[in-house]
């Protein structure tokens, strides 16, 4: 469960994703009034793509304690983080969550 106290990884990156996995598409399923359109081909979730992410489905507070509003419907990508794993390390550090976590579920593997 450390990742449901960490959440940096919704909180660092720009999430983005193939448009058609937005629920405005046949088969999509990613609440498309939670994400913003970056170019004719992708759409972001809301929240990460500025100076200072923040995905607008992630509930809590980093470091502490995190959610996702989403998390049945959320895009591939978030699927795709695992505790651990580059990605990971790279949000937690740059959030200054150095300690690698502990394997466990996260916002985004749950
Ligand atoms: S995958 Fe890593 S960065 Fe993402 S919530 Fe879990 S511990 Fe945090
Ligand atoms: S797991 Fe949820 S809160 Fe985190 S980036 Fe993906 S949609 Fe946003």
């Amino acid at each position: 469960m450390e990742c449901q106290s960490c959440g940096a990884c919704c909180a660092h990156f720009r999430v983005s994703f193939y448009w058609t996995e937005a629920d405005d598409a046949p088969g999509g399923i990613v609440p498309v009034a939670l994400t913003r359109q970056l170019n004719a081909h992708q759409r972001c979730m809301a929240g990460t793509s500025s100076r200072t992410p923040r995905c607008a489905a992630l509930e809590g507070e980093v470091g502490q304690w995190v959610g996702c509003r989403i998390y049945a419907q959320r895009p591939s990508v978030c699927r795709e983080v695992t505790p651990g794993d580059p990605q990971c390390l790279k949000a937690r550090a740059a959030l200054g969550l150095d300690a690698p976590p502990a394997q466990g579920t996260s916002p985004q593997d749950q």
